[in-house]
């Protein structure tokens, strides 16, 4: 049997691991980048961390002691998934700078095409390409028209200095807290141009001491115990977000009221900064220093809309220009762009773009109608929040594995899910995602087109329930 793995992030990577060990070594892991990482190598911005902690946000069969904090910065990750791909001895099976542009499925097999004219013929493709991965740039009148260095915060160019330099950041999520915090001391001038203001958790971010690190390489047994009870914890949180009216939802809101109310002196600024919505109907901000750092004097927190962007810097609906060096897009990311501009063709002709219009489908955020044998890492409709998605591909690949087993076995040679089975799941999807917190009145891009949360919304129980073993009715198998 021969697989092709698509992206050598974090899900590619676990797929090598997994695929070697269990003895399926004839695949190759296409990567359309220079390196391995995919996330943490193209976000390079200050102040990159994660916002789980460090101890969850790794590998169940990686777990290392060496991790200096709480939340470890993105090059100590990105690190950290070199060390683990090169001490499974995966990278071997990884071709880069090569983009696959092209997934046909031709008399049962997978015809692939990549950029370089590259082409193979596979059983089985797993595409582990991304959900954050395509910049969304902002519609903004005069964007281009700026005369100093603009990029988006995915793309940071480390050529710019913004030491002394006047910095604007469009944008409040998690990624622009983290680079306020960041870079607010090194600046001149830091202008937040805010849309929204969000819910922020204090969380600190402690250095773990020597005598810590130690304990842990000597008893990898307390490092397995942090790491599965740090699991049931964001498990826990997992739950509060499908169920708005949850006890744990009101937890966390007073928290960070109270994070706003104890540490936001001035009473303007204060009121700027109050979210008029649910906590967690947007993604969670967890930051240590976001408020002390929005508070200096060099700093300015902007809630006029923009009108244009000028050649000086940004000018706004009050007639203000803000004067700026630097303009950082942290504008997120275009998260139903799944496997995009990839052409797939399935059975019978029938293209992804068909298949996903109006928009992405697809059963237990794995698998599609009509393309067997093609499974997803981190697909359209999974779990996401703030929890591990480590934890989510490890239970996703566990799953794709025992439909490539029956394969392997010779018991099908194509497996793919039923429509009926998908289209049930996915109109229970959609209700079930009517008493989430994500529907209770903000705007975040988690909401597909209609306004439905385009995640699971069940509880992790019911996501590691159904990752345990396939329900094979729900395939049309052949
Ligand atoms: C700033 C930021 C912070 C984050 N923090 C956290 C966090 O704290 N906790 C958490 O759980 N998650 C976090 N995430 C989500 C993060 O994306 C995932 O945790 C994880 O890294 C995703 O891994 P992945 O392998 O699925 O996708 P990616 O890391 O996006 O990797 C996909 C890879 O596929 C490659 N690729 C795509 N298309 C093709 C193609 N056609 N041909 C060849 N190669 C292709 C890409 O180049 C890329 O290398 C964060 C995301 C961002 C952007």
């Amino acid at each position: 049997m021969r697989l092709a793995v698509i992206g050598a992030g974090m899900a590619g990577i676990l797929s090598a691991i997994k695929l070697d060990e269990t003895g399926l070594t004839d695949f190759t892991v296409y990567e359309k980048g220079d390196r391995l990482g995919g996330t943490w190598r193209e976000n390079t911005y200050p102040g990159l961390a994660c916002d789980v902690p460090s101890h969850l946000y790794s590998y169940s069969f990686a777990l290392t002691p060496e991790w200096t904090h709480r939340y470890s910065p993105g090059p100590e990750i990105h690190g950290y998934f070199e060390r683990v791909a090169r001490d499974h001895d995966v990278v071997r099976y990884m071709r880069f700078g090569d983009e696959v542009t092209a997934c046909t499925f031709v008399d049962g097999r997978w015809q692939l095409e990549t950029a370089s004219g590259h082409r193979d013929e596979v059983d089985v493709v797993i595409a582990a390409t991304g959900v954050l991965h395509h910049p969304r740039y902002p519609d903004i009148d005069g964007l281009d028209s700026f005369a100093g260095a603009c990029f988006h915060s995915s793309r940071w160019d480390h050529h710019v200095t913004i030491d002394g330099a006047r910095v604007g950041i469009i944008g409040t999520g998690s990624t622009a807290v983290q680079m306020v915090g960041a870079i607010t001391e090194r600046v001149e001038k830091l202008t937040l141009f805010q849309r929204t203001a969000q819910w922020v958790m204090p969380q600190e971010n402690p250095a773990y001491t020597d005598e810590e690190k130690a304990s842990f390489r000597e008893h990898p047994d307390h490092l397995m115990t942090l790491h599965s009870n740090l699991a049931e914890a964001f498990g826990i949180f997992a739950n509060a977000v499908v169920d708005s009216s949850s006890p744990e939802i009101k937890m966390i809101e007073d928290a960070c009221l109270a994070n706003l109310e104890d540490n936001v002196r001035d009473p303007e600024l204060r009121e700027a900064l109050r979210p008029t919505y649910r906590a967690a109907c947007k993604r969670l901000i967890i930051s240590p220093n976001f408020y002390d750092a929005i508070q200096r004097p060099n700093a300015e927190l902007v809630t006029d809309s923009i009108e244009r962007v000028e050649p000086a810097g940004v000018r706004t609906h009050d007639g203000r220009l803000h004067e700026l060096d630097v303009l950082v897009l942290a504008t997120g990311f275009k998260a139903n762009a799944f496997m995009r501009p990839m052409r797939i063709t399935g059975r019978g002709g029938i293209t992804l773009d068909e298949a996903w219009t109006p928009r992405p489908i697809a059963y237990l955020s794995i698998s599609i109608p009509d393309f067997p044998n093609f499974f997803m890492l981190n697909g359209p409709n999974g779990p996401v929040g703030n929890f591990s998605l480590i934890e989510v591909a490890e239970l996703q690949f566990g799953y794709i594995m025992q439909l490539v087993d029956r394969l392997r076995s010779g018991e099908y040679r194509e497996i793919s899910p039923s429509r009926a089975a998908t289209d049930a799941l996915e109109a229970e999807r959609t209700k079930a995602a009517e008493k989430t917190v994500w529907v209770t009145g903000c705007k975040s891009w988690y909401l597909d087109d209609r306004g439905i949360p385009a995640v699971w919304p069940w509880s992790f129980e019911r996501f590691r329930a159904e990752m345990r073993e396939p329900t094979m009715e729900h395939y049309a198998p052949r």
